[in-house]
């Protein structure tokens, strides 16, 4: 049975919401926008009407209760039956739940995790329980697909009481989107949830995932998501030690450290022009050898991470792009699948640029591994598994 949810991300700053009603014939509308800037005198609504109109409002000064509210005034017409939460970080919890005080609990423990954020998902979970306490409220976490990694995928070589008492292990990250992809790619191919997919979701934040009959067996990102891949801002992998070496020779503090791997890193630090992939690719078109470098360093860590995780796959059905980047450069796709001859990806190079944005396709010759460029739909995965919650009899019963 399919109810309309309203999905709500909430930033430290901003909420992103949706809409998402799935019609019996599998037909889904969508009212989606964004609430920016809170809290500041340009706060504001962006988003679409149900008649696909654009919506813009002032509401100066609003923190997220009061978008919230300004929010859900002109979408109870719709009559939304529950609402899902985007929760980055669940700690071990392994599929959606159902908000009760025990799960707001375990998302506040899981805070030291994802310091960034926890504390605003708990600020709109917070909102959203005292503007709408009759209808039910879901968390969907993005770490709850990688729940599944074995103890050799999500442990780190260190003393294990730091496991066992304090929760450092890898947990993993994008969970939503890397399962969406996988789940839409196994099913364009024929083999629904069958078979070994590797993933890479590349947005401002990346990762990849390894994904065998449709659960994640590994994924580049860790205890926090900052390990991993090149992203816009953040470093990816670095040799720990740096940390020592920053602290000791150079006399910063442990934040200044975790400031520059996190907001000064990436693509932004190589290039020492951007984050958005955009620019970096207009620049190193005009020749600029920090652009062309970064792109290098980019294309190159990422084929890196995706060989290391097909040690996690007894076979490869195919590879999968998604996110902003992902979907969007066929520049990037080339250049990384170049870094892995040996898997024997056949890319075709029309296919891969005539896709056009936003387009869903299969972009590989036909003769090797797949090749698919999957739109993320993160959005549409949170109301399926709200959906899924809400309307489960033990569930209910708990209302
Ligand atoms: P987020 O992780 O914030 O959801 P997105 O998934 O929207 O971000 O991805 C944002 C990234 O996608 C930016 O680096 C942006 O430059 C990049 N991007 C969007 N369109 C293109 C494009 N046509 N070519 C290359 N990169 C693009």
């Amino acid at each position: 049975m399919s109810i309309p949810v309203l999905v709500i991300n909430c930033g430290s700053s901003s909420i992103k919401y949706a809409l998402i009603t799935e019609q019996p014939d599998q037909h889904v509308s969508r009212i989606s926008g964004l609430a920016e800037n809170l809290g500041s005198a340009d706060a504001r609504i962006k988003g679409t009407t149900a008649d696909n109109q654009p919506l813009e409002l002032a509401i100066p000064h609003a923190d997220h209760e009061q978008a919230l509210e300004t929010i859900l005034s002109h979408l109870s017409q719709y009559k939304p039956q529950a609402i899902g939460h985007r929760v980055v970080h669940g700690g071990t919890l392994t599929r959606a739940e159902l908000l009760t005080p025990e799960i707001i609990e375990r998302i506040r423990e899981a805070t030291p995790l994802a310091p960034l954020h926890n504390p605003a998902h708990l600020l709109g979970i917070d909102a959203t329980m005292r503007l709408f306490p009759q209808l039910p409220q879901v968390a969907v976490f993005d770490t709850a697909f990688h729940q599944t990694m074995p103890a050799h995928a999500y442990r780190y070589a260190i003393p294990g009481f730091l496991y066992t008492r304090h929760n450092v292990r890898r947990y993993g990250f994008h969970g939503t989107s890397h399962a969406y992809v996988s789940e839409r790619a196994s099913s364009l191919a024929g083999h629904f949830r069958q078979g070994g997919w590797l993933s890479a979701h590349l947005g401002n934040g990346s990762s990849t995932c390894a994904v065998w009959n449709g659960q994640s067996l590994d994924t580049s990102m860790g205890m926090t998501p900052l390990e991993g891949v090149v992203m816009g801002t953040r470093s990816g992998d670095v040799d720990p030690s740096l940390h020592g070496f920053l602290v000791h020779n150079l006399g910063w503090d442990i934040d200044q450290v975790d400031h520059m791997l996190n907001q000064q890193s990436g693509l932004l630090g190589l290039s020492e022009l951007s984050n958005d992939m955009r620019t970096v690719i207009e620049a190193s078109e005009q020749g600029n050898a920090y652009a062309v470098l970064a792109l290098e360093v980019f294309c190159y860590r990422l084929a890196k991470s995706l060989a290391a995780l097909s040690c996690a796959l007894p076979h490869i059905n195919g590879l999968i792009f998604t996110g902003g980047i992902g979907e969007n450069s066929a520049y990037i796709r080339e250049k990384t699948i170049a870094h892995l001859p040996h898997f024997g990806f056949n890319l075709s190079k029309e296919g891969n640029y005539s896709l056009k944005r936003g387009a869903e396709g299969r972009v590989d010759q036909g003769n090797g591994p797949q090749i698919w460029v999957i739109p993320t739909d993160e959005e549409g995965r949170i109301a399926h598994e709200t959906g899924q919650v809400v309307t489960q009899p033990s569930d209910l019963q708990q209302n």
